[in-house]
């Protein structure tokens, strides 16, 4: 007996055929059947084409601006946009930035409402050329994602509402030591560059784990001269480090010390979009549980250039597993959350 490799959620859809959203699942199966879709790439052009056909089939005003980010409109009223991203990175998964464009086309087409648009901002994986280099600016945004972590299925919720993106400041730290012999030099007279970075490391995760919301990573590490038999004299690491606002940002920073930091400020989502995101969750009977996303995303990027945003996610199940294929949410989940951002795009655009 063979055990079927098809997603559970697609099995699911097959035998319940009354979810509304089972469109979605067919078309994050197109997509993914693209491949890997890199920012500009050929693939990432056959996943826009793609989009602009189901924009079309929708009745929407599909244009592309200069940076190549699609937009299908509905002309007139307040702009109210939708969307995320179709870009990915090598071995990605087939919700992220996807669920957001596909769930944002469902909600405008339910609602047929003049003002409301979807976007499909180009290549956000790399650093979110699309976004930065959109100039038409609406007059809101809202983002639907997958989570892309553990936070609601710890919670054992469907979806969250985003209160920010994380700021993050990231540098390097140096430290020197004595080169020596690995076998003459007596342990207690070494100046190992090594260990003094190994504490380093214990030093910040510390550091963030003392500041709520807050996390930090080493990730690359340079030991010289790198020999076997070698006492590390020098060794400069990166750090990554994230806090929801920019107090915390702050005292992590200070506890780090890294050099020529390079900061990016949180992004806070618009109170208006997060009391319509929590009142459209709380009509379905669930309490809005309201979270910080530690990942960037194309609405920090708007968010930061004035443009009131804000972001509902939907649980990752897999453990919160991301960038990576095993990434997945329920069809459940999916309905759920297409059904909080329809309502809360009628509750902004009107
Ligand atoms: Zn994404």
């Amino acid at each position: 007996m063979t055990l079927s490799s098809r997603p559970s959620w697609n099995r699911w859809a097959c035998s319940r055929g009354r979810f509304r959203g089972v469109r979605i699942l067919d078309r994050l199966e197109q997509l993914a059947a693209l491949g890997d879709r890199i920012g500009y790439s050929p693939e990432e052009d056959a996943a826009h084409e793609l989009a602009a056909g189901w924009f079309r089939e929708a009745g929407l005003e599909v244009e592309v601006d200069a940076a190549g980010n699609l937009i299908g409109r509905i002309p007139g009223g307040r702009e109210v946009w939708t969307g995320s991203h179709l870009d990915t990175v090598p071995g990605a998964g087939r919700f992220d930035g996807t669920l957001g464009v596909l769930a944002g086309l469902e909600a405008v087409e339910r609602l047929g409402s003049p003002g409301l648009g979807v976007v499909v901002f180009r290549d956000e994986e790399r650093g979110c050329a699309g976004s930065r280099g959109c100039t038409a600016r609406p007059d809101a945004y809202v983002e639907l994602h997958i989570e892309q972590g553990p936070t609601l299925l710890r919670a054992d919720m469907p979806l969250g509402v985003v209160t920010a993106i994380v700021g993050y400041v990231r540098g390097r730290r140096t430290f020197e030591g004595t080169p020596g012999h690995a076998g003459t030099t007596p342990m207690d007279v070494r100046e190992d560059a090594l260990v003094a970075a190994a504490e380093f490391v214990l030093h910040a995760r510390e550091g963030a784990r003392g500041i709520e919301g807050a996390v930090a990573t080493v990730g690359q590490l340079t030991v010289e001269p790198g020999g076997t038999n070698v006492i590390p004299g020098r060794v400069v690491l990166s750090v990554d480090a994230r806090a929801p606002d920019a107090s915390r940002l702050d005292r992590l920073a200070d506890a780090l010390e890294l050099e020529e930091p390079v900061r990016t400020e949180p992004s806070p989502m618009s109170e208006e979009i997060r009391a319509a995101l929590r009142a459209e969750v709380e009509a379905l009977g669930l309490p809005a549980l309201e979270l910080p996303s530690g990942a960037g995303h194309d609405a920090g990027i708007l968010a930061s250039a004035g443009v009131p945003s804000g972001m509902l996610f939907v649980r990752s199940l897999n453990g919160g597993v991301s960038h990576n294929p095993a990434e997945l949410s329920s069809p459940e989940d999916i309905a759920l959350a297409v059904d909080v951002l329809t309502g809360a795009l009628g509750r902004l655009v009107s």
